[in-house]
């Protein structure tokens, strides 16, 4: 049985202070929800924050990013090694905007994840493609891509959540139909099991769905048999929203 995720990339808002505020109204409202997954991304200067307010929670953090070394001279880096003393139990891999901002490659992310699997970090594989890529009907081929390299030689056993967040759909307001997500869905966990794990193990795999997720969308999405969840950017910074978006069913 695949577990159901709801996770939060606060991506570059929310300071210590801000963090601190945000928690104290989210906790409670996710009192009777220990179903799901729940966890937030918070920027890396508030983790330590997040580990002391969640301390007796069940809702779960992770960072956004992470670098493949485990130390060395990389000015500015945080490594998955740092973040697993922090309490860290999961991390964003290949965001659309670190892979745009950033220049982040799939093979740069295949480093990262193994660096994070090494720690006992479960990483979030985001793959997604462009308007453009899919105007020009090259969504399989892309989306391939990103699985094949990024998850290039990771073990059966290993610890994997992959979201599915089309670039066009990311802060835009515009969401996929739900057509759209069960195809993409369904051709990630086809090449999950022929090039990554075998059925067995793509099935237990956790997708989830990432792309201006909102309260009012989230319900019809959430009755896909593919989606296992959400990534959700701007909704989860407005703790009600998120709640809601929690109530889909199990
Ligand atoms: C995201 O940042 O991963 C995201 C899906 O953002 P939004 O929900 O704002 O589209």
């Amino acid at each position: 049985m695949r577990r159901k995720v709801i996770a939060g990339n606060w991506k570059m808002h929310f300071s210590p202070l801000e963090t601190e505020k945000f928690l104290n109204e989210l906790v409670p409202l996710l009192e009777n929800k220990a179903g799901l997954d729940w966890i937030v991304f918070p920027p890396s200067v508030s983790l330590f924050k997040a580990k002391e307010k969640l301390n007796k929670s069940f809702i779960k953090f992770g960072a956004q990013n992470c670098h493949q070394e485990q130390k060395g001279a990389f000015t500015g880096e945080i490594s998955a090694l740092m973040l697993k003393e922090l309490g860290c139990q999961y991390c964003l891999v290949g965001h659309s905007e670190r892979r745009q901002y950033f220049n982040e490659t799939s093979m740069a992310c295949n480093l990262k994840i193994k660096a994070l699997i090494n720690q006992g970090i479960t990483p979030i594989y985001c793959v997604g493609e462009t308007l453009k890529e899919r105007e020009e009907g090259k969504t399989e081929k892309v989306l391939k891509e990103q699985i094949t390299s990024g998850l290039k030689d990771i073990n059966l056993n290993d610890s994997l959540v992959v979201a599915y967040e089309p670039v066009w759909a990311i802060g835009t307001g515009v969401v996929a139909t739900p057509q759209q997500v069960e195809e993409a869905h369904k051709l990630i966990r086809l090449c999950l099991a022929d090039t990554v794990f075998n059925q067995k193990r793509a099935a237990e795999i956790s997708i989830l769905y990432g792309g201006s997720v909102k309260p009012e969308n989230s319900q019809e999405l959430s009755m896909l048999s593919q989606v296992d969840g959400f990534l959700v950017g701007g909704a989860s910074m407005v703790a009600k929203s998120f709640a809601q978006i929690g109530q889909i069913p199990l």
